[in-house]
């Protein structure tokens, strides 16, 4: 089967299309890895756009906290203004396809999580301890998360003792360019659609065949100031709108 892979599309419609638009014909379904709101201006128009399509999708930290499921102490002052914000924006029909969804999730050979095996919601791995730590909470082959906002490769080689390499994304416009997966484990994030944060602006996601078993990282750009328009029109804080031009 072909995937899309996407994470993090935090209410950013105007990416979410250009990732459809751009990985068009090359996918059977979607593996959604969780934050479809939160931050974005657009939280009822991605949960509808999502819904149309075959899919698998968790739930993250952002959408748990829209749905008072977790407190949003930990937030960020403009995390915060987002997430009430989008409290009063969605709809019935968003609040319950959110209220629907897991944050982990296993596929085949893969376990899905929003943040991380071992903590679901609320864990950033960003660096080799963390991930090696996490290699312990999951099962299958792969790992698959998102959270981070950052593209990135983990993979575990045993030789006595666990080593972890970590691998940065490679892009390529040509599929021959996609990543054999194996035979080491590997946690794997395809990065965000709606709210990069690895200093590239683009949309990001991944495009996952588990016949051939081959990891394809994708990168597209998108009109970024017609999402910022609309944040400015609904008078969100300019740090989350500025950020969306610089990538993080
Ligand atoms: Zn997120």
């Amino acid at each position: 089967m072909r995937i899309l892979i996407i994470s993090d599309i935090h209410a950013n419609l105007t990416a979410f299309k250009a990732v459809l638009d751009h990985a068009d014909g090359r996918w059977d379904t979607i593996w959604f890895l969780g934050d479809l709101v939160g931050y974005g201006p657009d939280p009822n128009e991605c949960a509808q756009e999502l819904q149309k399509y075959s899919h698998i999708a968790l739930s993250g930290n952002h959408d748990k906290a829209v749905l008072g499921e977790l407190d949003i102490k930990s937030f960020n002052r403009e995390a915060k203004y987002a997430i009430t914000w989008t409290q009063e924006a969605i709809s019935s029909e968003t609040r319950a396809y959110l209220q629907s969804l897991p944050s982990k999730q296993v596929e085949g050979d893969f376990t899905l999580a929003h943040a991380s095996p071992r903590y679901p919601v609320w864990e950033y791995i960003l660096d080799p301890l963390t991930a090696s730590e996490n290699f312990n909470w999951f099962e299958t082959p792969f790992c698959l998360v998102g959270h981070t906002h950052v593209p990135v490769i983990f993979e575990e080689h045993l030789n006595g003792f666990r080593r972890v390499n970590v691998r940065p994304p490679i892009y390529s416009n040509s599929s021959r360019d996609a990543l054999p997966l194996g035979p080491e484990r590997l946690i794997i994030n395809p990065g965000s659609v709606g709210q990069p944060r690895d200093s590239d602006p683009r949309a990001a996601y991944a495009l996952l065949d588990t016949e051939a078993m081959t990891w394809f990282y994708q990168r597209v750009p998108y009109p970024v100031r017609d999402v910022q328009e609309r944040m400015e029109k609904y008078g969100m804080p300019k740090r989350l709108v500025n950020r969306l031009a610089y990538g993080v």
